[in-house]
Protein backbone atom coordinates (compact mmCIF):
# COMPACT_ATOMS: atom_id res chain seq x y z
CA UNK A 1 0.00 0.00 0.00
CA UNK A 2 2.74 2.51 1.04
CA UNK A 3 4.40 1.39 -2.67
CA UNK A 4 1.24 2.31 -4.27
CA UNK A 5 0.53 5.41 -2.83
CA UNK A 6 3.99 6.86 -3.36
CA UNK A 7 3.99 5.90 -7.07
CA UNK A 8 0.83 7.60 -7.55
CA UNK A 9 2.25 10.79 -5.49
CA UNK A 10 5.38 10.59 -8.24
CA UNK A 11 2.95 10.03 -10.91
CA UNK A 12 0.76 12.98 -9.80
CA UNK A 13 3.90 15.07 -9.87
CA UNK A 14 4.54 13.80 -13.36
CA UNK A 15 8.36 12.51 -12.20
CA UNK A 16 7.41 8.73 -13.64
CA UNK A 17 6.62 7.46 -17.01
CA UNK A 18 5.32 4.17 -18.34
CA UNK A 19 8.88 3.03 -20.40
CA UNK A 20 6.79 2.02 -23.90
CA UNK A 21 9.87 0.00 -24.55
CA UNK A 22 10.03 -1.89 -21.96
CA UNK A 23 6.77 -1.44 -20.13
CA UNK A 24 8.73 -0.94 -16.77
CA UNK A 25 8.72 2.57 -14.77
CA UNK A 26 11.15 4.90 -15.59
CA UNK A 27 11.88 8.19 -14.20
CA UNK A 28 10.96 10.83 -16.76
CA UNK A 29 14.03 12.39 -17.64
CA UNK A 30 12.64 14.77 -20.24
CA UNK A 31 12.17 15.00 -24.02
CA UNK A 32 14.68 14.56 -26.49
CA UNK A 33 13.75 15.72 -30.50
CA UNK A 34 14.64 13.67 -32.90
CA UNK A 35 14.92 15.00 -36.33
CA UNK A 36 15.43 12.70 -39.60
CA UNK A 37 15.78 13.77 -43.40
CA UNK A 38 12.87 11.30 -45.00
CA UNK A 39 11.23 7.89 -44.72
CA UNK A 40 12.10 7.24 -48.49
CA UNK A 41 15.04 5.30 -47.42
CA UNK A 42 14.40 2.09 -45.57
CA UNK A 43 17.67 3.16 -42.91
CA UNK A 44 16.05 6.07 -41.75
CA UNK A 45 13.34 4.88 -40.78
CA UNK A 46 14.77 1.69 -38.44
CA UNK A 47 18.05 4.64 -37.08
CA UNK A 48 14.95 6.50 -35.95
CA UNK A 49 12.82 4.02 -34.33
CA UNK A 50 15.83 2.25 -32.79
CA UNK A 51 16.98 5.71 -31.08
CA UNK A 52 13.49 6.24 -30.07
CA UNK A 53 12.93 2.99 -28.34
CA UNK A 54 16.25 3.60 -26.95
CA UNK A 55 15.53 6.45 -25.16
CA UNK A 56 12.05 5.66 -24.39
CA UNK A 57 14.13 2.37 -22.47
CA UNK A 58 16.62 4.61 -21.00
CA UNK A 59 13.49 6.99 -19.45
CA UNK A 60 13.00 9.75 -21.73
CA UNK A 61 10.54 10.95 -23.81
CA UNK A 62 10.84 11.23 -27.47
CA UNK A 63 9.55 13.72 -30.14
CA UNK A 64 10.59 11.88 -33.83
CA UNK A 65 10.04 13.69 -37.27
CA UNK A 66 10.90 12.95 -40.73
CA UNK A 67 11.11 15.63 -43.64
CA UNK A 68 10.55 14.30 -46.50
CA UNK A 69 14.04 15.61 -47.53
CA UNK A 70 12.43 18.84 -47.51
CA UNK A 71 14.97 21.78 -46.27
CA UNK A 72 12.54 24.03 -44.45
CA UNK A 73 10.37 21.43 -43.22
CA UNK A 74 13.51 20.11 -41.03
CA UNK A 75 14.14 23.40 -40.31
CA UNK A 76 10.32 24.04 -38.74
CA UNK A 77 10.20 20.66 -37.10
CA UNK A 78 14.19 21.49 -35.20
CA UNK A 79 12.54 24.56 -34.11
CA UNK A 80 9.34 23.38 -32.88
CA UNK A 81 11.10 21.14 -30.70
CA UNK A 82 13.50 23.33 -29.52
CA UNK A 83 10.16 25.79 -28.25
CA UNK A 84 8.73 22.94 -26.82
CA UNK A 85 12.03 22.66 -24.82
CA UNK A 86 13.93 19.40 -25.59
CA UNK A 87 17.03 18.44 -23.58
CA UNK A 88 18.76 17.23 -26.54
CA UNK A 89 18.29 17.28 -30.35
CA UNK A 90 19.70 14.53 -32.57
CA UNK A 91 19.71 15.35 -36.31
CA UNK A 92 20.41 13.84 -39.55
CA UNK A 93 20.44 16.58 -41.48
CA UNK A 94 19.03 17.19 -45.21
CA UNK A 95 21.66 20.43 -45.69
CA UNK A 96 24.29 20.08 -43.07
CA UNK A 97 24.58 23.97 -43.62
CA UNK A 98 21.37 25.69 -43.40
CA UNK A 99 20.72 25.04 -39.13
CA UNK A 100 23.19 27.82 -37.99
CA UNK A 101 20.57 29.92 -36.58
CA UNK A 102 17.98 27.30 -34.90
CA UNK A 103 21.12 25.63 -33.52
CA UNK A 104 21.85 28.98 -31.81
CA UNK A 105 18.52 29.31 -30.34
CA UNK A 106 18.99 25.67 -29.03
CA UNK A 107 22.43 26.50 -27.24
CA UNK A 108 21.29 29.43 -26.05
CA UNK A 109 18.85 27.14 -24.18
CA UNK A 110 21.23 24.40 -23.08
CA UNK A 111 20.20 22.20 -25.66
CA UNK A 112 22.24 19.74 -26.68
CA UNK A 113 22.97 18.98 -30.10
CA UNK A 114 24.25 15.38 -31.45
CA UNK A 115 24.62 15.27 -35.35
CA UNK A 116 23.55 11.76 -36.13
CA UNK A 117 25.16 9.86 -39.40
CA UNK A 118 25.54 14.12 -41.24
CA UNK A 119 27.86 16.68 -39.91
CA UNK A 120 26.21 19.52 -39.20
CA UNK A 121 28.27 21.95 -40.73
CA UNK A 122 29.23 25.66 -40.12
CA UNK A 123 27.89 26.28 -36.66
CA UNK A 124 30.11 26.15 -33.35
CA UNK A 125 26.39 24.54 -31.53
CA UNK A 126 27.43 20.69 -32.57
CA UNK A 127 28.01 19.22 -29.23
CA UNK A 128 28.84 15.70 -30.76
CA UNK A 129 28.68 13.62 -33.82
CA UNK A 130 27.73 9.71 -34.11
CA UNK A 131 28.95 8.40 -37.39
CA UNK A 132 30.88 5.71 -39.05
CA UNK A 133 34.17 5.44 -40.71
CA UNK A 134 32.77 7.03 -43.48
CA UNK A 135 36.13 7.41 -45.63
CA UNK A 136 36.38 4.26 -44.92
CA UNK A 137 32.97 3.27 -46.36
CA UNK A 138 34.49 4.51 -49.26
CA UNK A 139 37.65 2.52 -49.61
CA UNK A 140 35.29 -0.53 -48.82
CA UNK A 141 33.25 0.20 -52.24
CA UNK A 142 36.42 0.94 -54.39
CA UNK A 143 37.65 -2.38 -53.17
CA UNK A 144 34.65 -4.08 -53.43
CA UNK A 145 34.41 -3.03 -56.84
CA UNK A 146 37.99 -3.97 -57.93
CA UNK A 147 37.66 -7.30 -56.22
CA UNK A 148 34.52 -8.00 -58.60
CA UNK A 149 36.04 -6.63 -61.33
CA UNK A 150 38.95 -8.83 -61.46
CA UNK A 151 36.50 -12.10 -60.87
CA UNK A 152 34.50 -11.18 -63.42
CA UNK A 153 36.19 -9.49 -66.03
CA UNK A 154 39.59 -9.89 -65.44
CA UNK A 155 41.13 -10.28 -68.84
CA UNK A 156 39.07 -7.93 -70.29
CA UNK A 157 41.05 -4.81 -69.24
CA UNK A 158 41.21 -1.59 -69.23
CA UNK A 159 38.00 -1.62 -67.31
CA UNK A 160 35.24 0.70 -68.21
CA UNK A 161 33.75 2.12 -65.15
CA UNK A 162 31.59 4.99 -64.34
CA UNK A 163 31.45 6.69 -60.97
CA UNK A 164 28.61 8.05 -58.89
CA UNK A 165 28.48 10.28 -55.92
CA UNK A 166 26.24 10.82 -53.04
CA UNK A 167 24.21 14.43 -52.79
CA UNK A 168 26.44 17.26 -52.41
CA UNK A 169 25.10 19.17 -49.24
CA UNK A 170 25.66 15.95 -47.78
CA UNK A 171 29.15 16.26 -45.91
CA UNK A 172 28.99 11.91 -46.08
CA UNK A 173 29.34 11.99 -49.77
CA UNK A 174 32.50 13.79 -50.08
CA UNK A 175 34.33 11.35 -47.36
CA UNK A 176 32.48 8.39 -49.78
CA UNK A 177 33.89 9.87 -52.96
CA UNK A 178 37.51 10.34 -51.41
CA UNK A 179 37.53 6.95 -50.02
CA UNK A 180 37.08 5.23 -53.09
CA UNK A 181 39.11 7.66 -55.39
CA UNK A 182 41.71 6.92 -52.93
CA UNK A 183 41.71 3.16 -54.25
CA UNK A 184 40.46 4.10 -57.78
CA UNK A 185 42.30 6.99 -59.06
CA UNK A 186 46.10 5.10 -58.67
CA UNK A 187 44.24 2.66 -61.60
CA UNK A 188 42.87 5.84 -63.46
CA UNK A 189 46.15 6.91 -63.82
CA UNK A 190 48.08 3.34 -64.41
CA UNK A 191 45.29 2.68 -67.49
CA UNK A 192 43.54 0.07 -65.92
CA UNK A 193 40.27 1.67 -64.94
CA UNK A 194 39.14 3.94 -67.96
CA UNK A 195 36.06 6.59 -66.86
CA UNK A 196 34.68 6.51 -70.13
CA UNK A 197 32.25 9.42 -69.70
CA UNK A 198 35.24 11.33 -68.42
CA UNK A 199 32.75 12.71 -65.18
CA UNK A 200 35.17 12.94 -62.07
CA UNK A 201 34.81 14.49 -59.37
CA UNK A 202 31.80 15.39 -57.23
CA UNK A 203 30.86 18.45 -59.22
CA UNK A 204 29.95 16.00 -61.85
CA UNK A 205 28.98 13.01 -60.54
CA UNK A 206 27.18 14.04 -57.45
CA UNK A 207 23.77 12.97 -57.43
CA UNK A 208 21.71 15.81 -55.37
CA UNK A 209 18.96 14.50 -52.15
CA UNK A 210 20.61 11.16 -53.08
CA UNK A 211 17.90 10.57 -55.68
CA UNK A 212 17.62 7.45 -57.56
CA UNK A 213 15.79 8.71 -59.90
CA UNK A 214 18.45 10.83 -61.27
CA UNK A 215 20.93 8.89 -60.99
CA UNK A 216 19.03 6.79 -63.66
CA UNK A 217 18.45 9.82 -65.76
CA UNK A 218 22.57 10.30 -65.41
CA UNK A 219 23.39 6.51 -66.38
CA UNK A 220 20.75 6.67 -68.99
CA UNK A 221 22.60 9.60 -70.81
CA UNK A 222 26.28 8.19 -70.18
CA UNK A 223 25.01 5.16 -71.76
CA UNK A 224 23.95 6.70 -75.22
CA UNK A 225 26.68 9.17 -75.11
CA UNK A 226 29.52 7.45 -74.35
CA UNK A 227 28.85 3.33 -74.86
CA UNK A 228 26.52 2.99 -77.99
CA UNK A 229 30.13 2.38 -80.19
CA UNK A 230 29.58 -1.57 -78.89
CA UNK A 231 31.83 -1.05 -76.35
CA UNK A 232 30.50 -2.00 -72.40
CA UNK A 233 30.18 -0.94 -68.84
CA UNK A 234 32.52 -3.03 -66.66
CA UNK A 235 31.57 -1.41 -63.33
CA UNK A 236 29.54 1.54 -61.93
CA UNK A 237 31.04 2.98 -58.11
CA UNK A 238 27.82 4.01 -56.42
CA UNK A 239 27.83 5.26 -52.55
CA UNK A 240 24.10 4.35 -52.13
CA UNK A 241 21.73 1.51 -52.74
CA UNK A 242 18.64 3.81 -53.76
CA UNK A 243 21.42 5.28 -56.88
CA UNK A 244 22.23 1.55 -57.69
CA UNK A 245 18.89 0.33 -58.00
CA UNK A 246 18.15 3.61 -60.38
CA UNK A 247 21.85 2.56 -62.14
CA UNK A 248 20.51 -1.02 -62.79
CA UNK A 249 17.11 -0.22 -63.77
CA UNK A 250 18.72 1.80 -66.73
CA UNK A 251 21.29 -0.83 -67.16
CA UNK A 252 18.63 -2.88 -67.41
CA UNK A 253 17.13 -0.84 -70.23
CA UNK A 254 19.55 -1.20 -72.87
CA UNK A 255 20.30 -5.01 -72.31
CA UNK A 256 22.64 -5.48 -69.29
CA UNK A 257 22.03 -8.82 -67.98
CA UNK A 258 19.91 -10.45 -70.45
CA UNK A 259 21.64 -12.32 -73.49
CA UNK A 260 25.28 -12.20 -73.02
CA UNK A 261 25.34 -9.02 -71.93
CA UNK A 262 26.61 -9.78 -67.98
CA UNK A 263 25.81 -6.96 -65.73
CA UNK A 264 28.07 -5.01 -64.49
CA UNK A 265 29.83 -4.64 -60.98
CA UNK A 266 27.87 -2.32 -59.37
CA UNK A 267 28.81 -0.87 -55.25
CA UNK A 268 25.95 0.11 -52.91
CA UNK A 269 25.23 0.96 -49.51
CA UNK A 270 23.34 0.57 -46.38
CA UNK A 271 22.38 -3.07 -47.32
CA UNK A 272 18.59 -2.53 -47.78
CA UNK A 273 16.57 -5.11 -48.40
CA UNK A 274 15.50 -4.60 -52.04
CA UNK A 275 19.24 -4.28 -52.77
CA UNK A 276 20.04 -7.49 -50.68
CA UNK A 277 17.41 -9.17 -52.69
CA UNK A 278 19.11 -7.45 -56.18
CA UNK A 279 22.96 -9.08 -54.80
CA UNK A 280 20.74 -12.91 -54.54
CA UNK A 281 19.59 -12.20 -57.95
CA UNK A 282 22.88 -11.15 -59.19
CA UNK A 283 22.28 -7.51 -59.96
CA UNK A 284 24.24 -5.36 -57.72
CA UNK A 285 27.62 -7.03 -56.53
CA UNK A 286 27.92 -5.75 -52.89
CA UNK A 287 27.03 -3.06 -49.72
CA UNK A 288 28.03 -1.66 -47.76
CA UNK A 289 26.26 -2.96 -44.02
CA UNK A 290 26.54 0.03 -41.53
CA UNK A 291 24.58 -1.11 -38.61
CA UNK A 292 21.96 1.58 -37.71
CA UNK A 293 20.64 -0.48 -34.53
CA UNK A 294 24.25 0.19 -32.76
CA UNK A 295 24.59 4.18 -34.14
CA UNK A 296 21.38 4.63 -32.27
CA UNK A 297 21.77 2.47 -29.30
CA UNK A 298 25.34 4.62 -28.87
CA UNK A 299 23.68 7.75 -29.76
CA UNK A 300 21.52 6.96 -27.06
CA UNK A 301 24.17 5.89 -24.82
CA UNK A 302 25.73 9.06 -25.34
CA UNK A 303 22.70 11.06 -24.52
CA UNK A 304 22.56 10.06 -21.60
CA UNK A 305 26.11 9.94 -20.33
CA UNK A 306 25.85 13.93 -21.14
CA UNK A 307 22.58 14.45 -19.67
CA UNK A 308 23.83 13.11 -16.52
CA UNK A 309 26.27 15.49 -16.65
CA UNK A 310 29.16 13.22 -17.03
CA UNK A 311 31.83 13.71 -19.57
CA UNK A 312 31.76 10.85 -22.61
CA UNK A 313 35.03 8.90 -23.18
CA UNK A 314 36.98 7.44 -26.14
CA UNK A 315 35.60 10.30 -28.77
CA UNK A 316 37.99 10.92 -31.92
CA UNK A 317 38.80 14.57 -31.58
CA UNK A 318 40.31 14.92 -35.14
CA UNK A 319 38.75 13.58 -38.10
CA UNK A 320 35.35 15.85 -38.30
CA UNK A 321 36.42 19.85 -38.53
CA UNK A 322 32.61 21.13 -39.23
CA UNK A 323 34.14 24.56 -40.86
CA UNK A 324 33.94 26.23 -37.27
CA UNK A 325 35.07 23.34 -34.79
CA UNK A 326 36.32 20.24 -34.60
CA UNK A 327 33.40 17.78 -33.09
CA UNK A 328 33.96 15.15 -30.80
CA UNK A 329 32.89 11.84 -32.66
CA UNK A 330 31.92 8.48 -32.10
CA UNK A 331 33.33 6.57 -35.39
CA UNK A 332 31.78 2.87 -36.23
CA UNK A 333 32.87 0.53 -38.17
CA UNK A 334 31.54 -0.42 -41.82
CA UNK A 335 31.26 -3.88 -43.44
CA UNK A 336 31.49 -4.45 -47.25
CA UNK A 337 28.78 -7.23 -47.90
CA UNK A 338 28.29 -9.11 -51.19
CA UNK A 339 27.11 -13.01 -51.87
CA UNK A 340 29.62 -14.73 -50.01
CA UNK A 341 29.08 -13.12 -46.53
CA UNK A 342 25.39 -11.62 -46.86
CA UNK A 343 24.14 -14.03 -44.72
CA UNK A 344 26.18 -13.89 -41.35
CA UNK A 345 26.71 -10.18 -41.83
CA UNK A 346 22.69 -8.78 -42.23
CA UNK A 347 20.75 -12.24 -41.72
CA UNK A 348 22.89 -14.04 -38.87
CA UNK A 349 23.59 -10.15 -37.35
CA UNK A 350 19.15 -9.73 -37.14
CA UNK A 351 19.04 -7.04 -39.68
CA UNK A 352 16.89 -8.20 -42.06
CA UNK A 353 15.01 -11.83 -42.02
CA UNK A 354 15.43 -14.26 -44.30
CA UNK A 355 11.76 -14.42 -45.04
CA UNK A 356 12.19 -10.50 -45.63
CA UNK A 357 14.23 -11.69 -48.42
CA UNK A 358 12.71 -14.10 -50.18
C1 LIG B 1 24.36 8.09 -45.14
C2 LIG B 1 24.23 6.84 -45.97
C3 LIG B 1 23.01 6.93 -46.86
C4 LIG B 1 22.89 8.25 -47.56
C5 LIG B 1 21.58 8.37 -48.28
C6 LIG B 1 24.30 9.29 -46.01
O1 LIG B 1 24.45 10.43 -45.25
O2 LIG B 1 25.57 8.03 -44.41
O3 LIG B 1 24.14 5.71 -45.13
O4 LIG B 1 23.12 5.93 -47.85
O5 LIG B 1 23.04 9.29 -46.66
O6 LIG B 1 20.51 8.31 -47.41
Amino acid sequence: MKVLKSIATLFAAGALVASAATGAFAQDKGQIGIAMPTQSSLRWISDGNELKTALEGMGYTVDLQYAEDDIPNQLAQIENMVTKGVKALVVASIDGTTLSAVLQNAADQGVKVIAYDRLILESPNVDYYTTFDNFQVGVLQANSLVKGLEARFGDDKPWNVELFGGSPDDNNAFFFYDGAMAVLQPMIDAGDIVIKSGQQGMEQVGTLRWDGAVAQARMDNILSANYSDGSRVHGVLSPYDGLSRGIISSLRGVGYGSGDLSWPIITGQDAETPSVKAIIAGEQYSTVFKDTRELAQYTAQLINTVLSGEEPTGLDTSTYDNGVKVVPSILLTPYEVDISNYEERVIASGYIKAEELQ
